[in-house]
C-alpha cells in the first residue's frame, strides 16, 4: 500500500469521525448515526458535536506569529472553531466564557514524549503504574493538548492512541511512532527491540507500516554525544529504513546529537531531528543550509539536557511550586526532594549509559544553547519537545514543556516565536497542521485560556485557566493529580 501525507491525513480525519461514533460505548451506541448517538448516551446533556461555546471579549494569539487580536469573540461549535470576530452571536444554550483580560492561544504540542516512562528508576511496580497512568493528565494540566510519542512498544502505545481517539482515555491527542529502530547494543537497546541487521530493520519497518504508526523513529546516536559507548546505526540499516519510509510516505524522526549524526539524519531526509546538537558547527560546514533546504525541523529538547542537572527554576529550590505539586503524584515529588534519592537516580542512569552522563551534560549545555541561537538566527525551524519521562533527573512530563519554551526565549527567540514553535511548528512536525496548531476558523478547538499575556513573559504560558480540548472546556484542576 502506497501512502503519502495527504492520505495519511485523511486517515486521521476518518478516525476523528469514528471518534464521535464510538465515543460513548457505555450505551452500546457504537453504530449510531450523528442524530441520535451521543444524545442517547448522555441523556439530558447537549450533543457535544453541535454544542457551542462562546469566549467573549478576549485576546487571541493565534500561533501563526501574527499580531494578537484584542477585543474579539471566539465561537466554537462541536470540536471546531467556527468564527473569530467582534460581537459574535451564539445560539441559545451556548456556553459563555468571559475572556476579558485573558488570552487564547493554541494548545501546546510536545513533539518528543514517552508516555510509558515513569521519570525515575526507584519505584515499586505499583508506584510506577500510578505515575504512568497519571502522565497523560500531567500533560493536559500543563496545557499540552497534542503529543508525539516517539518510542514505545507498539502493543503498549497503539491501544492507548486508540483509546484516546475513542474517548476512553483522558489524554492529549496521541500520535505514536511505535517501537524505535536501533541496532543491537545501540543507544536505547536496553528498552528492547534491538535489530540484528538491515534485513531485520526492513521487516520491522514493514510491520510498523502495517500497524499504522505515524512515522518512524531512528536512533542514530551511539551513546550520549560523541562518547561511542554504544553501537551507531550502520549505514545499510539506515538506508533500509529510509527506503521503506519513502515507499510508504512515512516521515522519519531521527534521534541524533552530534554533528556526524546530524549529517546522517539530514542525508536520509528526516522530517525532524528530535534532539539538540552538542557540537559547535565548524566554519564551512553546510549543515545549516542543508537543514533549511530539506525543510527539516530541529527539536532541541533543551530542557532534557538541563534536567540532568537541575529542575526548571520555576519549581523552586524545595520543589514547592504548586503547579508541580498538582502535576506529579505526591509520593514521587516527596522522594525527588531527597538529595540521596536523586544521587542514586543519577548513579543508575550513568550506569545505564556506560558513562558519567552528568559531567557530559554539564560540559555540553553551553553548546546546546549556542546552537539553538545559531540555528534560529539562520532560519532553521524549531519545535518544542521535552523527552519527558526519560530517567535522567528532573525530567517532569508536562511540567517541562513550558520550560522548553522559556529556554528557547533565553536562547534568543521572542516569546511569540517560542509560542509558534510550540504550536504551529509542532503541528507541522507531526503533519497535522491542516487540523490543529493555530487558532483559525475551521480548525480543531484545542485551546488554552490564559490569565496573563505570554508575550509579556513566556512564563505566563503556565497561567492556565481553561484547557479546551476538541471544543470541550475543562477547568485546569480537572487534570490535577488526585491522591
Ligand atoms: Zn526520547
Amino acid at each position: 500500500m502506497i501512502r503519502n501525507p495527504v492520505t495519511r491525513r485523511l486517515t486521521h480525519a476518518a478516525l476523528a469521525v469514528a471518534f464521535w461514533l464510538t465515543a460513548f460505548p457505555a450505551a452500546g451506541a457504537t453504530t449510531e448515526t450523528s442524530q441520535s448517538g451521543p444524545a442517547q448516551a448522555h441523556p439530558g446533556k447537549a450533543d457535544p458535536r453541535t454544542e457551542t461555546v462562546l469566549i467573549r471579549n478576549t485576546t487571541v494569539i493565534d500561533g501563526t506569529g501574527a499580531a494578537p487580536q484584542p477585543g474579539v469573540d471566539l465561537l466554537i461549535r462541536g470540536d471546531r472553531i467556527e468564527a473569530i470576530g467582534e460581537s459574535l452571536q451564539a445560539s441559545e444554550g451556548a456556553r459563555i466564557l468571559d475572556g476579558t483580560g485573558k488570552f487564547v492561544v493554541p494548545g501546546l504540542i510536545d513533539t518528543h514524549v514517552h508516555l510509558q516512562f515513569p521519570i525515575v528508576f526507584q519505584l515499586s511496580p505499583e508506584e510506577k503504574t500510578v505515575v504512568v497512568d497519571h502522565t497523560p493528565k500531567a500533560f493536559l494540566y500543563n496545557g499540552v493538548t497534542t503529543v508525539l510519542n516517539v518510542s514505545a512498544a507498539n502493543e503498549w502505545i497503539l491501544p492507548r492512541r486508540e483509546a484516546q481517539r475513542n474517548g476512553e482515555l483522558v489524554a492529549p491527542t496521541i500520535y505514536a511512532l511505535g517501537e524505535s529502530f536501533k541496532p543491537v547494543d545501540g543507544w536505547g537497546s536496553r528498552h528492547g527491540g534491538a535489530l540484528e541487521d538491515a534485513a531485520a530493520a526492513r521487516r520491522m519497518a514493514l510491520e510498523l507500516v502495517d500497524a499504522d504508526v505515524d512515522g518512524f523513529k531512528l536512533i542514530i546516536e551511539d551513546g550520549l554525544g560523541s562518547q561511542g559507548t554504544h553501537v551507531e546505526m550502520p549505514d545499510d540499516m539506515l538506508q533500509a529504513i529510509a527506503e521503506v519510509a519513502s515507499e510508504n510516505g512515512m516521515p522519519l524522526y531521527s534521534h541524533a546529537i552530534n554533528l556526524h549524526e546530524y549529517h546522517r539524519a539530514v542525508d536520509i531526509g528526516s522530517r525532524a531531528i528530535i534532539h539538540g546538537l552538542e557540537d559547535p558547527i565548524p566554519e564551512g560546514d553546510t549543515l545549516i543550509e542543508e537543514l533549511i533546504e530539506g525543510g527539516i525541523t530541529v527539536v532541541p529538547t533543551a530542557s532534557l539536557f538541563e534536567s540532568f542537572l537541575h529542575p526548571d527554576p520555576a519549581a523552586g529550590l524545595e520543589l514547592q511550586d504548586p503547579v508541580l505539586e498538582k502535576t506529579l503524584p505526591g509520593f514521587l515529588l516527596q522522594r525527588m526532594r531527597d538529595p540521596d534519592y536523586m544521587a542514586e537516580e543519577k548513579r543508575l542512569f550513568s550506569q545505564a549509559s556506560n558513562m558519567d552522563a552528568y559531567t557530559w551534560a554539564e560540559s555540553r549545555l553551553p553548546v546546546f544553547r549556542e546552537n539553538i541561537t545559531r540555528l534560529h538566527e539562520a532560519g532553521v525551524k524549531l519545535a518544542v519537545g521535552t523527552d519527558g519521562g526519560g530517567t535522567v533527573g528532573y525530567n517532569y512530563q508536562g511540567y517541562n514543556t513550558p520550560w522548553e519554551l522559556k529556554i528557547l526565549v533565553e536562547c534568543g527567540l521572542t516569546p511569540m516565536e517560542a509560542l509558534v514553535a510550540a504550536t504551529r511548528n509542532g503541528a507541522e512536525v507531526i503533519g497535522i497542521d491542516n487540523e490543529v496548531g493555530t487558532v483559525e476558523t475551521g480548525k480543531l478547538a484545542d485551546l488554552l485560556i490564559l490569565t496573563a499575556n505570554p508575550l509579556d513573559d513566556i512564563e505566563n504560558i503556565r497561567r492556565i485557566e481553561w484547557i479546551i480540548q476538541q471544543g470541550q472546556p475543562h477547568p485546569r484542576d480537572e487534570f490535577a493529580f488526585q491522591p
